[in-house]
């Protein structure tokens, strides 16, 4: 076939010039063979079928068939072909009776160009049957890290589309813009693919300016997103939450505070779902609040700002919905905020996900930890993407210049350096204390003060104790009136440490007890005192939770010497077990916490709580990745 590719380029869309990938993806696919074509959101993969299928059609070669997993995008894809005098029908569930007349008319005269299906219509009978009457001569599967259960939006039916290649018999061509290397291999068994020629394009978007900032609460977070809005009034804004309830909590807020927001997520009403992603795309200004679910192969171009208000759940859903922005390649923000309770929220929704294999659980929760050490890394935002998806094109590993990390690089550097300055002199200080000599009679008086305690202590209160500290629990322990107490005040603490560490290694003194680590000489019997050493035994009737979290409240207690209540009362537990918060926010609603100890205990809850929901509750058996995908 000869054929001009430019000319059709310049003619049928309008276009000047393929971009990278675009022009190899084309000619291997006319050539009859399997095809991977791996860009970046908004890197044009479309154009890379639709212009062959377009070719195909005119030279009478056949249709292409093109599986696409949401409704909204194959009714704007169809759409804008038909505006440009390529037809092509879609058929799928959202259709009356007489639009699915049409589109069968319209493919059984042979008019089509294209056909769009969902990965679900085309596992049923109806549908095989009608394909197989179809001069099919291409297909195409759009968004394919969905057919991999390692790509962040997997889904079930994606599984079944190996029937393309191995029973249709076509050339299949795959796009997706995640590109890991489990993701590609996947999906290339998924499809039966026959030796496919792996395109990549680049993953720089020059034109993002990426920024990551902490921000730990849920105000903190809402004053950040509300400069940022009121910054951008002309261009339309997304703001990502993590679930639906933040969505609607987020919505609200902005709302009080004077922007005028409209909520976007899976749970919604399709009309009411439809209504938002048009009023989006009419009103210049706009600011959606959503969940992954919005944005997914919707081709909004002028989206100036995509602000995270939570991490979300990997690197490659990141990168995805961060990369909705700035699609006409004008200058866009990308705003990252991250709170210390995000990555507790993601892994406790894997956790409870959908019976799953160990693999894929450990799997998730380290794409979780993967996000985290993004949004924390400080390093070139950009070159960390290139990175992340193996990327050999040189502009992926070039300073982007743009974002926090390059536009604020001497700033940074030397936060950075001081941190590091410090962290080194006060190690450089412990280990001179540390190796100050300790004399043999020093160590004989040392001995003998550890000889003489009544019941174990722990390495640090030993040593304090030799050094004559009148602290509280030293007194309490009646450290105060041994006999060796205060002889080694002339010792740095560190020094002691070390020595009693030495004996311990060497098996003089021995440990004792594990929550609390104690040290014994190792020839001494140890008259067991009572209520000590012994671990915490499940009160009757109480609760595995319940009991995890005494055991911390304990433990912080002791730390702070604080009586356990003033950590927080029987009723927060309670509270917490009914409620089962899972963010800082959700956490500042339980009576009785309140922010200072939410700041000083919040993380440590979370985790707990996470740790507790092995178990999955009716209303969470999916990711709200996999529920909010389905159309
Ligand atoms: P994605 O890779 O995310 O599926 P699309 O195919 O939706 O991206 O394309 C994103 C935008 O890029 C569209 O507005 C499209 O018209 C534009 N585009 C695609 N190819 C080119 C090109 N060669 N030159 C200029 N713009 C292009
Ligand atoms: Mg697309």
């Amino acid at each position: 076939m000869t054929i001009n590719l430019e000319s059709e380029l310049r003619q049928t869309f309008g276009l000047a010039a393929f971009r990278p990938g675009q022009h190899e993806a084309i000619t291997r696919f006319l050539d009859e063979e399997d095809v991977v074509v791996i860009l970046p959101t908004g890197g044009g993969k479309s154009l890379c079928y639709q212009l062959p299928a377009s070719l195909l059609a005119e030279q009478n070669v056949g249709m292409t068939l093109v599986v696409s997993p949401l409704i909204a995008l194959m009714k704007d894809q169809v759409d804008s072909l038909n505006a440009r005098g390529i037809p092509a029908v879609f058929l799928n569930s959202s259709q009356d009776l007489e639009e699915w007349r049409d589109a069968h008319r319209t493919l059984l005269q042979g008019r089509a160009r294209l056909v769009y299906v969902s990965p679900e219509r085309m596992q049923s009978a109806s549908f095989r049957k009608l394909a197989r009457s179809l001069p099919l001569a291409r297909a195409v599967v759009d968004e394919a890290h969905c057919v991999s259960q390692w790509g962040h939006d997997f889904r079930p039916a994606y599984q079944k589309l190996g029937y393309l290649r191995r029973t249709l018999k076509l050339p299949v061509m795959a796009l997706t813009a995640t590109a890991t290397e489990s993701v590609i291999t996947d999906l290339i068994a998924s499809l039966k693919l026959r030796s496919p020629r792996i395109i990549r394009g680049f993953f720089r978007r020059p034109n993002l300016a990426f920024s990551m900032e902490l921000a730990s609460t849920f105000d903190e977070k809402l004053n950040r997103s509300v400069r940022a809005l009121q910054d951008e009034t002309e261009g339309r804004s997304i703001v990502y939450c993590a679930t639906r309830k933040t969505v609607e909590k987020v919505t609200d807020a902005l709302r009080t505070r004077g922007v005028p927001a409209l909520a976007y997520h899976g749970g919604q009403e399709d009309v009411m779902r439809q209504r938002v992603h048009e009023e989006a795309l009419e009103r210049g200004g706009s600011v959606v609040v959503a969940t992954n679910a919005f944005g997914m192969g919707i081709d909004l171009p002028d989206v100036r700002q995509v602000i995270h208000f939570q991490v979300p759940g990997s690197l490659d859903a990141y990168y995805q919905e961060a990369g909705r922005a700035g699609r006409d390649g004008k200058p866009a923000q990308c705003l990252g905020l991250f709170g210390p309770g995000d990555l507790a929220v993601h892994k406790g929704l894997v956790r409870q996900g959908r019976k799953q294999e160990r693999a894929q659980l450990a799997n998730r929760l380290a794409k979780v930890d993967e996000v985290g050490t993004f949004f924390r890394t400080f390093s070139c935002r950009q070159i960390q993407f290139g990175k992340h998806y193996g990327s050999e094109a040189a502009e992926d590993h070039t300073p982007c210049g743009i974002c926090d990390i390059c536009a604020k690089p001497k700033r940074v550097r030397a936060e950075q350096d001081t941190e590091r300055q410090n962290r080194a002199e006060k190690a450089a200080q412990r280990k001179e204390k540390r190796d100050t000599p300790v004399t043999d009679s020093e160590k004989d008086i040392l001995f003998q003060f550890v000889d003489s305690l009544r019941k174990p202590e722990s390495v640090v209160r030993v040593a304090k104790g030799a050094r004559g500290s009148m602290a509280k629990d030293i007194k309490r322990k009646g450290l105060h009136r041994l006999e060796g107490h205060g002889a080694l005040s002339h010792l740095p603490v560190e020094a002691i440490e070390h020595c009693l560490e030495g004996w311990l290694k060497s098996g003089k003194l021995v440990r004792r007890g594990i929550k609390y680590p104690t040290i014994w000489p190792a020839n001494k019997r140890v008259r067991a005192p009572k209520g000590e050493g012994s671990p915490r035994k499940k009160r009757k009737g109480e609760s595995a939770l319940g009991a995890a979290l005494r055991e911390f409240r304990k433990r912080a207690a002791r730390k702070r010497r604080w009586k356990a209540f003033m950590v927080f009362s029987n009723q927060v537990i309670a509270e917490l077990e009914i409620r089962k918060p899972q963010t800082l926010e959700e956490l500042a609603d339980v009576p009785g916490l309140g922010p200072r100890r939410i700041e000083r205990f919040g993380q440590d809850i979370l985790d707990i709580l996470s740790q507790s929901y092995e178990t999955p509750t009716a209303e969470a058996t999916a990711t709200p990745v996999e529920e909010e995908l389905h159309p």
